[in-house]
C-alpha cells in the first residue's frame, strides 16, 4: 500500500457582520469569520491537508481567491472537488484529524453535524473523521477574537 501524510493550516479574521462557518455548519455568533469565499477555516486546512499529502499543490491554486467564481462559495462544494481531484490522482482518505483553535463559541454541540457535514461532502464514514477543538487561553489574535485558526492533518493510501 502506497501512504502518504499531509498538513493543513488557515487562519480567517473573525469580524461582526459576517457569518461563521466551521466544518460546513453554520454557528450562530457574534462575529463570522472574514474571507473571499464562506471562509470555512476547518474545511480550508481539511482541502490542504488532503491536497498537501497528494502532491496536489494547495487550495489557493485550485480556488484561488481572486476568481469571482469562489466568492462567498461554500467550501463544501471546495472540499467535493479536492475529493474529485484525489479520486483522479487514485488516491482514498485512511482518515482525517483537526484541531480548531477558537476563543468563542464552544464547538461541542456542533461537532457531530461538522463531521456529518465533512463525512457527506468527502463521500467517507464519520469515523474516519475526528474534530478537536481549543481556546487560546486569551493568547494572541486567536485569544483576542480576532480570528479562528485550524489545523488538520490526513492520511491518503493507493
Ligand atoms: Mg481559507
Amino acid at each position: 500500500m502506497n501512504l502518504r501524510i499531509g498538513f493543513g493550516y488557515d487562519v480567517h479574521p473573525l469580524i461582526q457582520g459576517r457569518e461563521l462557518w466551521l466544518g460546513g455548519v453554520n454557528i450562530p455568533h457574534t462575529k463570522g469569520s472574514l474571507g473571499h469565499s464562506d471562509a470555512d477555516v476547518l474545511l480550508h486546512a481539511i482541502c490542504d491537508a488532503l491536497l498537501g499529502a497528494t502532491g496536489l499543490r494547495d487550495i489557493g491554486h485550485h480556488f484561488p481567491d481572486t476568481s469571482p467564481h469562489w466568492k462567498d462559495a461554500d467550501s463544501k462544494i471546495l472540499l467535493q472537488k479536492t475529493m474529485v481531484l484525489l479520486h483522479e490522482a487514485g488516491w482514498k482518505i485512511g482518515n482525517i484529524d483537526c484541531t480548531l483553535l477558537l476563543e468563542k463559541p464552544k464547538i461541542a454541540p456542533y461537532r457531530d453535524a461538522m463531521i456529518e457535514a465533512i463525512a457527506k461532502a468527502a463521500s467517507i464514514s464519520s469515523n474516519q473523521i475526528s474534530i478537536k477543538a481549543t481556546t487560546n487561553e486569551g493568547l494572541g489574535f486567536v485569544g483576542k477574537e480576532e480570528g479562528v485558526a485550524a489545523y488538520a492533518v490526513a492520511i491518503v493510501y493507493s
